[in-house]
């Protein structure tokens, strides 16, 4: 098997010098990296390089699949299953492109991003579409069972072959052409769907010119409005935006009424102004091939294909799921809505609660409630202490210890590298963290690798990950403080490189490969360790005088965690049932998307005071793009098993239970991806998750 492997790749090198016309020891891509850990070369890493590397590598991976197609043995798990899983050394590791193209971008690299488009998905077109290579998977496939296989080993071909099959490499060619056919005009319509939505959003503007009007509003929105307006060429005047830094602001703080419901209205109308970028005959289209794509591959609809990949397994234990939360969601919202309501003519407001009141109203009773100011918090969420603060946790669970190495390359200065090891001692990752906003950087926080933990050749590879993040930056001698919100991102994205650090399947289908519904368990779960407040004294302590969070403020963040969530969870399960709704309709002729989505929202008896998350229009995770089509449920699937999770730990009096802690490690994070997610889990925790941990969390209960 080795022997074969070596072949492989030889066959692979001797390609690239024919191929291609840069040196190999010139392009760093080309040969393993020679660095400590082997980490990329960030200092020897040119842009120049990217383009022929990812040549090469796309020659390699085609050479070694070739090499499997032409083997003239039987297939067998090794030389076909084995040797598949393993192709692709140079892509894998040029694939640090996308990783600096997120967090350190130039004119440059997007060029480079634009041209790797095409040329990488007809790559993958290739592979995925390949019948030679199918034929060969397939045959391992139908004797699997006659192969002495372990379970781990089935997995992956079991993995691979429905792959393929959902790909419609088994069907005959006439459907398969059909398929091709759907799915370039769904990646049309996906497109087609965004740059509507892009345009509606960017579109809208309100112009304010009266200093009064922008009574309520934080100084630094006000002028964030007027520079809006000097780009606009509206000098001396105010302009806001569909854009979330502009418009939650005003929708939060503004009394101005009026004013509220005409930025609201314009958000949710988005896509739906029956112009020339309305949504709504797009949508009828997509649902409509979507369910073509779906009845091809022999499921009933659209859900099924996607759920049965999915933790959750059919469409009908998600309805389940998300049903349990709604109606004891419903119940605290309109409690919500009645306190609101209640404010309002205490205030002689008299009119009723509307959905453009309902962020006003909702903090302003906050203020009222819980008197929790965000400064009050920061000075004792100085960003170092945070860090220490997850380092000790990971230490507390799992005897890791952190070591900051200054003799690692960095793609940016700013970028701290840690080694990771085990309680023993031993290697485990490396682990970048790469903390404040810069031009060049994309927004939000991401977790990611630049190389997976793997094994080849029998030889373990052990993972580079890095945690991306736009915290607010150190201001003069203040350190950078972060809020409430950003610590629980930074444990967040923690527990997502704790899932990378530990991933430890023998194969790369079944390392960290899980399904959607599962991915934000690891991560999630983080966050109820930030929040408990054993942790928080652990870590919270004032920048100056180093003085632990006092128990008052704790308890305050306590409190008003459960705050608001009853409109929080209705407007989510609102829209993952609309998501689920349109993936399962049995009407898919020309869906008439307004009353569609009026009849699933009054059928699950949505107040008119909310409204979905998303909106049909301007849905755009299940619409533009796929990846979140009858799938936005999964974040509270998710976190449905953190926080039952969570509670063993509770339960057990010890929050660092070792023995969990290690189940959790074994089960939950090394050997996820060797079993289905409900198996590995219960392996874990011994029963299924119960929904009333969530629903507590929630304070639904
Ligand atoms: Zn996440």
């Amino acid at each position: 098997m080795k022997k074969l492997l070596i072949l492989l790749v030889l066959l692979g090198m001797v390609a690239i010098s024919c191929t291609n016309q840069v040196e190999k020891n010139g392009n760093p891509f080309l040969s393993e990296f020679d660095t400590p850990f082997q980490v990329p070369p960030f200092d020897l890493i040119d842009t120049t390089h990217f383009i022929p590397a990812f040549e090469a590598g796309v020659e390699q991976e085609k050479v070694q699949i070739e090499a499997i197609i032409n083997n003239p043995e039987e297939p067998n798990f090794e030389n076909t299953i084995l040797a598949f899983d393993q192709t692709g050394e140079i892509l894998r590791r040029a694939s640090v492109f996308y990783s600096l193209n997120s967090a350190n971008t130039n004119p440059t690299l997007q060029k480079i991003a634009r041209e790797l488009t095409p040329m990488m998905s007809a790559h993958s077109n290739w592979i995925g579409l390949n019948q030679d290579l199918f034929g060969k998977i397939k045959s391992v496939y139908d004797k699997r069972n006659d192969l002495g296989l372990n379970a781990e080993q089935l997995r992956v071909v079991e993995k691979y072959y429905r792959d393929f099959e959902r790909n419609g490499a088994a069907l005959p060619e006439e459907q398969r052409e059909e398929l091709k056919k759907i799915n370039e005009e769904l990646s049309m319509l996906s497109l087609e769907y965004g740059e509507n939505l892009l345009a509606e959003t960017n579109d809208f503007k309100l112009v304010i010119d009266n200093k009064e009007d922008l009574v309520g509003l934080p100084e630094g929105v006000i002028s964030g409005a007027a520079e809006t307006a000097n780009q606009n060429e509206m000098e001396g005047k105010w302009v806001f935006t569909l854009q979330k830094p502009s418009w939650i602001p005003f929708i939060t703080y503004s009394p101005k009424r009026e004013l509220r419901e005409k930025l609201y209205k314009a958000m949710y109308h988005r896509g739906n102004n029956d112009n020339d970028k309305d949504n709504k005959a797009v949508i009828a289209r997509i649902v409509k091939l979507r369910d073509q794509r779906a009845k091809l591959l022999a499921y009933n609809n659209y859900a099924e294909y996607v759920i049965d990949n999915n933790m959750a397994k059919t469409p009908e234990n998600v309805y389940n799921f998300l049903h349990q939360v709604w109606k004891p969601a419903l119940a605290v919202a309109k409690k919500e809505r009645d306190e609101m309501q209640k404010m309002i003519d205490t205030e002689g407001g008299n009119f009723k609660l509307e959905s453009w009141d309902w962020w006003y109203y909702a903090e302003k009773l906050r203020k009222q409630k819980f008197d929790l100011d965000e400064e009050e918090i920061k000075p004792y969420l100085p960003l170092d202490n945070v860090r220490e603060g997850i380092f000790f946790v990971a230490n507390k669970l799992y005897g890791l210890t952190f070591e900051e190495r200054t003799d690692i390359p960095v793609y940016h200065e700013e970028v701290k590298a840690y080694e990771v090891k085990e309680a023993d001692g031993t290697h485990l990752s490396i682990l970048y963290i790469d903390s404040y906003p810069r031009p060049g950087k994309r927004g939000g926080a991401w977790c990611g690798a630049m190389r997976s933990g793997a094994y080849e050749n029998g030889e373990k590879i052990y993972p580079v990950v890095y945690i991306v993040t736009n915290f607010t930056r150190p201001t003069g001698d203040k350190p950078a403080l972060l809020s409430w919100d950003e610590t629980n991102t930074f444990f967040h994205e923690f527990g997502h490189a704790l899932h990378n650090f530990f991933a430890d399947g023998h194969y790369r289908r079944t390392s960290r490969d899980v399904p959607r519904d599962y991915v934000e368990l690891p991560s999630q779960i983080m966050e109820h360790w930030a929040a408990d407040p054993a942790v928080i004294k652990e870590y919270a302590k004032h920048y100056e005088t180093g003085e632990t969070m006092p128990d008052e403020l704790i308890k305050k963040i306590e409190n008003s965690g459960h705050f608001n969530q009853g409109f929080a969870s209705v407007e989510y399960v609102a829209a993952s049932l609309l998501d689920l709704d349109y993936h399962t309709t049995k009407a898919t002729e020309n869906i008439d998307v307004d009353k569609f989505e009026k009849e699933a929202m009054s059928e699950i008896g949505l107040i008119d005071e909310i409204i979905p998350r998303y909106r049909s229009t301007y849905f755009s995770h299940i619409f533009s793009g796929s990846s979140y089509s009858a799938g936005y449920y999964v974040y509270m699937w998710a976190e449905q098993l953190d926080s039952d999770a969570f509670n063993a730990f509770k339960e057990s009096g010890d929050i660092y239970n070792q023995e969990l802690a290690a189940k959790f490690r074994k089960y939950c994070l090394s050997e996820n991806g060797m079993g289905d997610g409900m198996e590995q889990y219960l392996k874990f925790r011994g029963q299924e998750p119960s929904i009333d941990a969530l629903l507590e969390n929630r304070g639904l209960k």
